[in-house]
């Protein structure tokens, strides 16, 4: 590689640390966390509206089931709808005090599952207005925070502009590869991408890897893949 070239990418390098330094400075802001922090809430709330929708559905699909229990209690009542001088002896009594239990028994049974059912679905109607309530306040807090955040976008990518159009022309100076090589290491977050061969050392990772470099680095502008880190080393 040539001086001039190495030069070139020096100073593309420099502008897009200028750029990635306000990226993540944008990232870390408050801003950006308060909506994220949000959106998270946000879904969040709306999972335990879907789960409490489903479970109003289960307990309705109980009350029918508990509804169904009345043909049960229709036909004890049959048995027990007998004129009670009707009955000719002992055996007949037992089976008609049976009955007459078997009714009570259902009927109490009945009335508990319909009290525990209603009970349930009051609970889960309150719970879906308090979360609804919840859900809109988030909205609203989000809509905020959201335009406060484009607003800071807005200077960010200002702030960047003049940075990025003279990358755009410096670009046009560079080996395509080796910007290929360069967007993948910055995508791994390996700033700077692009290091000098020091003392036998990456001056990225800081490891000695002369042993594995040596016999590609001979010549000042020579350049290679570290195999520590995979930063582009070159020979100064
Ligand atoms: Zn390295």
């Amino acid at each position: 590689m040539q001086a001039k070239q190495i030069e070139t990418i020096k100073r593309y390098q420099d502008l897009d640390m200028q750029l990635y330094s306000l990226e993540n400075e944008f990232i870390k802001s408050q801003e950006f966390r308060a909506v994220h922090y949000l959106k998270d809430k946000y879904l969040k709330g709306e999972k335990s509206y879907a789960r409490l929708l489903k479970e109003k559905d289960d307990q309705i699909d109980h009350f029918e089931k508990i509804i169904k229990k009345f043909d049960e209690l229709k036909v004890i009542e049959e048995n027990i709808d007998q004129d009670i001088n009707e009955i000719k002896d002992l055996v007949e009594l037992d089976l008609y005090e049976d009955s007459l239990l078997k009714y009570e028994e259902c009927v109490t049974s009945i009335d508990k599952e319909m009290n525990r059912s209603t009970r349930k679905l009051n609970e889960i109607k309150i719970e879906v207005e308090r979360l609804l309530k919840a859900i809109e306040a988030l909205k609203s807090k989000y809509i905020e925070q959201k335009a406060i955040l484009d607003n800071l976008k807005k200077e960010v990518l200002m702030k960047g502009a003049p940075l990025k159009k003279e990358m755009n022309s410096l670009e046009e100076h560079i080996d395509k590869n080796f910007l290929k090589k360069y967007r993948a290491l910055r995508k791994e977050k390996k700033m700077p991408p692009f290091v000098q061969y020091l003392n036998g050392n990456c001056a990225g990772c800081g490891m000695q890897i002369n042993l594995e470099v040596e016999k590609k680095l001979i010549n000042s502008g020579d350049y290679t893949e570290c195999p520590e880190c995979r930063r582009i080393v070159y020979k100064p």
